[in-house]
């Protein structure tokens, strides 16, 4: 059963909203405190949710299309009543006093919210490893990372504590975990989605997006959570499309005659036992119709310095709302070595004197890659390749930052050209899961909804 179907036995009362949920709150009393998915829960809440719900329900009324679904939402993105703690101790006592745009579409479509997941601090992190309360277990490998930085968004679709979950993707903090845990996630183009209510980390390539099991899943959330949001500047006006409509059976079809590129570059820096597996996902989309074609990138080597010092100037910004004075503790008295890294490098740079020198040749190099990649889509539909190029690390090895840094190579690509990216499981090297994503032009996040679904049903 998939999660649209899940829904429609909801709306028809063959599953109450209400034995949903106590099924994800037994889960999630059994294996929360040893994966540490969620940091708070609030199950009184959403029990009365629910059976509000089913009352509706059972009245006749109509209900909307998440109606009764659980749901879990990154600790960055403002929910009333729940900590927003962006998993630092900085924003420990923070209590969001409203709802995030996306919270409010979610909650009028039905969605039952049951809690906030674990993510690295301030989002700034690949491996949930740097979150203030402790890392996260990987479900789908034991002792590993779930990735990150939305790692307990990730995590929760994997264990099976929600049927939805919600997170924010920077550099790929939606994809990169989604690989890692084995489950879908997308992070759809810049300004498709409101970003109002989320805790920046770098404002100019902040997105929010849903992860699933099941492409059904991860369909029925851009329904809900895509569109223009006059309360905030950064949304487009677009013509949202129908994504569930995508999904339905015969998804499959629509490989024939897509035209699918595999970037050198791209295998190239990824481990061989990763290649191995994206190689075999291309030949069977190449059996069942595409037509696949090779193609060269020339600026991978710009890519990870690009994005990172982009990222030190905007989250520096961000930060200096948490001085002390409203919320919480001053940032720099209480947060990690890694937001405390970006902190220092983000003022020094920022300085005029040096942002010529660094900052402004980040933008040119900017868009540079983003030229590249428009070329590179021009001639083909979609790009396909590994989502992350090496597998989730032990907990507890110890990293230097630029190993860490290391796994973000294909992702932050997307988000430098605001274009929509997604990674669906590929296969298993030793029981680890691997991630196949998939890239395609500026607001065409559509065909990757049909190639997600397409790839699922390759798969079934
Ligand atoms: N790992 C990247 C970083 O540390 C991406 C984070 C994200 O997408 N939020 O910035």
């Amino acid at each position: 059963m998939n999660l649209l179907e899940k829904s429609e036995l909801i709306e028809t009362n063959e599953i109450t909203a209400s034995e949903n949920l106590e099924q994800y709150i037994q889960e999630i009393e059994k294996k929360n405190s040893s994966l540490n998915v969620y940091l708070e829960t609030d199950f009184d809440k959403a029990r009365e949710t629910a059976e509000n719900i089913d009352s509706r329900i059972k009245k006749g009324e109509k209900v909307g299309r998440l109606a009764g679904l659980v749901i879990g939402v990154k600790s960055n993105i403002n929910v009333e009543d729940f900590h927003i703690t962006a998993a630092s101790k900085t924003l420990e006592n923070y209590l969001g006093s409203y709802n995030a745009t996306v919270i409010n579409r979610i909650q009028d479509e039905g969605g039952v919210i049951v809690g906030m997941t674990n993510m690295d601090e301030f989002a700034a992190g690949s491996s949930t490893e740097t979150s203030y309360f402790g890392h996260t277990q990987n479900p789908a490998a034991e002792g590993r990372i779930p990735g990150g930085s939305s790692g307990g968004s990730a995590a929760a679709i994997a264990a099976g504590l929600c049927d939805l979950s919600i997170g924010s993707d920077t550099g790929g903090s939606i994809r990169n975990p989604a690989s890692h845990c084995g489950v879908m996630g997308f992070k759809p183009t810049y300004g498709a989605v409101s970003r109002q209510g989320l805790l920046d980390l770098a404002m100019s390539l902040d997105q929010i997006g849903p992860f699933a099991s099941d492409a059904s899943g991860i369909a029925m959330m851009l329904d809900t959570i895509a569109g223009f949001d006059e309360r905030e500047c950064t949304t487009i006006d677009w013509n949202v499309p129908d994504f569930t409509e995508l999904t339905g059976e015969g998804a499959q079809d629509s490989l024939r005659g897509m035209k699918l590129g595999v970037v050198k570059q791209f295998l190239e820096v990824s481990d061989d036992s990763i290649v191995d597996i994206i190689q075999g996902s291309i030949d069977k989309m190449e059996e069942a119709g595409a037509e696949v074609v090779e193609l060269s990138f020339d600026h991978i080597d710009l890519c990870l310095p690009t994005y990172y010092l982009i990222n030190y100037v905007e989250f520096f910004s961000a930060t200096r709302k948490y001085d002390g004075r409203k919320y919480g503790y001053k940032i720099e008295d209480v947060c990690g070595e890694e937001v405390l890294r970006r902190i220092y490098i983000g003022s020094y740079i920022s300085q005029k004197e040096y942002s010529g020198k660094y900052y402004k040749k980040a933008l040119q190099a900017r868009s540079l890659i983003r030229k590249e990649i428009t070329r590179l889509l021009e001639g083909v539909d979609a790009i396909v390749g590994p989502t992350v190029p090496k597998l989730p690390h032990k907990l507890g090895t110890d990293l230097e930052p630029m190993e860490m840094y290391a796994y973000d190579v294909l992702t932050v690509i997307a988000n430098l050209a605001g274009i929509p990216a997604a990674s669906i499981k590929a296969g298993e090297v030793n029981g680890i899961p691997v991630g196949l994503q998939f890239q395609a032009k500026p607001l065409e996040d559509a065909k990757i909804m049909q190639l997600m679904a397409a790839f699922e049903g390759l798969q079934l």
